[in-house]
């Protein structure tokens, strides 16, 4: 993918104007490179900011940039494992590049994107779990995905995962050995213990396997749809929600120039709001058609459709059959403007049974239904706790580690050879030790980095 032998430079803050902006050197160069910038005649001292003048070669003059500290990370007690520069100077776009611009003139390479958590991961610092969660807390939105994503770079996730390979691994060795001593008659372990172990490596796997669950609507977020005739308060009740929950910034595209979208923060999930009022299936305009299509796509890429009925006024035969036609899915059902006098109970509806009663006007019952949209997101009725597991790469090798187990159980109940059943344990634990990614064929560890941006 990359040279790892090279020294290369980014700028590592966002672009944009700002208080400081750092630029990261890192290589068997940087220092040097450093020093130079910096008209340095004695090397820098590891782990002490220096404070000097950058400068640039102006047709011969040496030409000011910016006053700068810079900070040494000696190798291998650095970000990437290699030498490391970081040069803190004023957050201004065209100091920034002028910097990574004179690095360059003195032999450093422009990074590409990741490469600085990429070498990371090369030598050692991360595994490739640690290394998606570095993109993970980076592109965090919520807090509780931050936290999340800091307990999987701490190592959480992989020292979870390395228990239960110890485990397999133990018991493979005492099957191995059963199969290398047959002569001895002793079996060093026996069908019922294996399988009993093998049932406590299931359990666990299978509680991860449960946590991914949540782990990945945290992670990813999820995009809940309001749905509901004209005027049953749709565009209100999203007012309501985005209006009192903090709205949050997110580089994501909106959903479409038609339908209204925010991603709001409800209880540590990024919740993309979707509001399709004011597109009408019956629109002969196409403009209005256009929208009612974008608004049937983003209904078929909700996570949750909150279906919204009035209260307030009798059912209407379009309640009943959006009611109809989204009892298959995952649905809320939402009766609005409870503040008035109720119109018809929930017994007149059965298939509203469920309903929560709000009023977007007056606010009640917005708790409850935060509350009903996350237990419907989550299976679970709480979300402080950030869940140990939340990348879908990860929660499909511990899927497909669990699988392999329970054939490994089956085949143990049916008397098969130790040997099947090794096969089956060596393919859970390459499916769990891909987690970790030690020995990652080029194409994940490209599909992994390139999420990152430049200087990260
Ligand atoms: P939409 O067409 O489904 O988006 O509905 P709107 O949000 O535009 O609301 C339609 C009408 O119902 C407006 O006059 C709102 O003021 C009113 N409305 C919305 N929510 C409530 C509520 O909770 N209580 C009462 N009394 N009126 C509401």
């Amino acid at each position: 993918m990359f040279s790892a032998t090279d020294t290369i430079v980014a700028i590592a803050t966002p672009p944009g104007r700002g208080g400081i902006g750092v630029v990261r050197i890192a290589g068997p160069e940087a220092e040097a490179i450093a020093g130079r910038l910096l008209g340095r005649t004695r090397r820098m001292r590891p782990r002490v900011a220096t404070f000097g003048t950058a400068h640039r070669d102006g047709n011969g003059q040496r030409v000011a940039i910016d006053q700068v500290v810079a900070t040494w990370f000696r190798a291998p007690h650095s970000y990437t494992g290699d030498d490391v520069v970081e040069i803190g100077a004023h957050g201004s776009p065209p100091v920034l590049r002028q910097l990574v611009e004179e690095a360059v003139v003195l032999g450093a390479r422009p990074a590409g994107p990741g490469e600085f958590t990429f070498r990371a991961y090369l030598n050692g610092r991360l595994d490739l779990a640690q290394a998606e969660a570095v993109a993970d807390l980076i592109g965090a939105v919520t807090p509780l995905q931050a936290r999340a994503a800091m307990d999987q770079l701490g190592g959480t996730l992989t020292l979870t995962i390395t228990a239960i390979d110890a485990a397999l691994f133990d018991l493979a060795a005492r099957l191995e050995a059963s199969l290398d001593f047959p002569e001895e008659g002793f079996h060093f372990v026996t069908s019922d213990e294996a399988c009993a172990e093998l049932q406590a490596i299931a359990t666990r796997l299978d509680d991860l396997v449960h946590e991914g669950r949540r782990g990945r609507i945290v992670r990813e977020g999820a995009l809940v749809v309001l749905a509901g005739r004209p005027n049953v308060g749709k565009s209100s009740l999203f007012n309501a929600l985005a209006g009192g929950d903090r709205a949050i910034v997110t580089d994501v595209p909106g959903t479409t120039r038609d339908v209204l979208s925010e991603t709001i923060d409800i209880g540590g999930l990024a919740v993309t709001l979707v509001d399709t009022a004011g597109v009408h299936d019956d629109s002969q305009d196409a403009i209005e058609r256009e929208g009612v299509r974008r608004a049937r796509a983003a209904h078929a890429a909700a996570t949750v459709v909150l279906v919204v009925l009035d209260g307030s006024t009798p059912l209407t035969a379009g309640d009943r059959a959006l009611l109809q036609d989204e009892a298959g899915g995952a649905r809320l059902v939402v009766v609005n403007k409870t503040d008035q006098p109720r119109a018809w109970s929930s017994g007149d509806a059965a298939a509203a049974g469920d309903a929560i009663a709000v009023s977007a006007r007056s606010g009640a019952g917005l708790d409850r239904l935060r509350q009903g949209l996350i237990e419907r997101l989550t299976g679970h009725d709480q979300t402080d706790e950030p869940p140990a597991i939340t990348n879908i790469r990860h929660l499909a090798q511990v899927e497909a580690a669990r699988a392999a187990v329970g054939r490994a159980m089956t085949q143990l109940a049916d008397g098969a050879t130790e040997e099947l059943v090794l096969a089956e344990l060596t393919g859970a634990r390459e499916a769990l030790e891909a987690v970790a990614g030690r020995r990652a064929p080029d194409e994940l560890l490209h599909h992994v980095f390139a999420r990152f941006c430049v200087g990260k």
